[in-house]
């Protein structure tokens, strides 16, 4: 079809009348707060650098620990002790339910910790901030209404690597609680990871390695709820905290945009982190919830 002329007059007649109907559906239909999220954020970077085992690590968790108690969540805190290059430490990940239907979990995780710098100072507003914020409001949300599938959301500690990116060391948190799952036959039935979605100029590409039919959920309700110039057809390749439950076989999806200039740098600040871009992973994610239940329900249901 070619508009032209007349015909382009009312279509924008058309467009003007109904886009603004159009915006006001989807806001009733997905409810993330972006600017809660990104008051979180704010709260986090205001305590300065966050790194595994630092006081400023310890100061987070007890922020997020604090903010889901406010939210009437339940939540509960499991230490560990991890070896790294800089000797033994404490870290902990903070883990919140969210009871639904059907005991079997759906994990959406992400991590709190932010690099560690020697050089200068690192508050990692988009790596480690943006994450840690996302996931408040979502468990707020995920409370106030009904699911079948029972929600266990994750704040890792200890992603970051302390010196160079190996097998170990990064990723402590997410090991760790891998690990224990995975010994105790109770892992979760699917994985959705967070990084770095914060960004003002948000782009985020399909994980490499991430379960395609999960992607593609994510994928198609982004275009449903008009978000397509976030969230791009390309891939990359990225390892995360997905990747130890991958490993142990569970689906998994990483979110992550890595196209951040500042990334782990000491640009890594407030200003470059929107409540909007943290408003749209929030409403993808929360209408893509429903979806992915019933896909799971449908390959449990399925299997001989
Ligand atoms: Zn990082």
């Amino acid at each position: 079809m070619k508009l032209e002329g007349a015909g382009l007059a009312l279509a924008a007649m058309l467009l003007a009348g109904l886009a603004p109907l159009a915006a006001q559906e989807r806001r009733a239909a997905a409810t993330f707060d972006g600017a809660a999220a990104l008051r979180h954020v704010e709260r986090l970077v205001t305590i300065g650098p966050r790194a595994a085992g630092s006081a400023g690590g310890v100061r987070a968790r007890q922020y997020i620990v604090d903010a889901l108690r406010t939210a009437g969540v339940t939540v509960r805190v499991e230490p560990f002790d991890a070896d790294t290059p800089h000797g033994r430490l404490p870290m902990a990940n903070i883990v919140a339910v969210l009871p639904g239907r059907r005991p079997e979990v759906i994990l959406i995780a992400g991590h709190y910790d932010t690099k560690w710098f020697r050089e200068f100072k690192f508050v990692g507003a988009n790596d480690g901030g943006s994450s840690a914020a996302l996931l408040i409001e979502l468990a707020r949300r995920l409370r106030e209404r009904s699911h079948e599938y029972t929600y266990w959301i994750a704040w890792f500690d200890g992603e970051e690597a302390r010196e160079a990116w190996t097998p170990v060391d990064s990723l402590y948190g997410s090991r760790r609680m891998a690990g224990e799952l995975g010994k105790s036959r109770r892992l979760p039935r699917a994985v959705i990871v967070a990084d770095m979605i914060g960004d003002r100029d948000l782009g985020i590409r399909r994980e490499a390695a991430s379960s395609r039919w999960l992607t593609d959920i994510i994928w198609a309700t982004a275009t449903r709820l008009g978000h397509d110039a976030q969230f791009l057809p390309k891939s990359l390749a990225v390892e995360d905290d997905h990747a130890p439950f991958m490993r142990l076989g569970v689906p998994a999806a990483l979110l992550i945009d890595f196209d951040f200039p500042p990334w782990h740098t000491a640009e890594d600040t407030l200003d470059k982190v929107s409540a909007r871009s943290l408003e749209i992973v929030g409403n993808v994610l929360l209408e893509a919830l429903p979806t992915i239940e019933g896909a799971l329900t449908r390959f449990r249901d399925t299997r001989p």
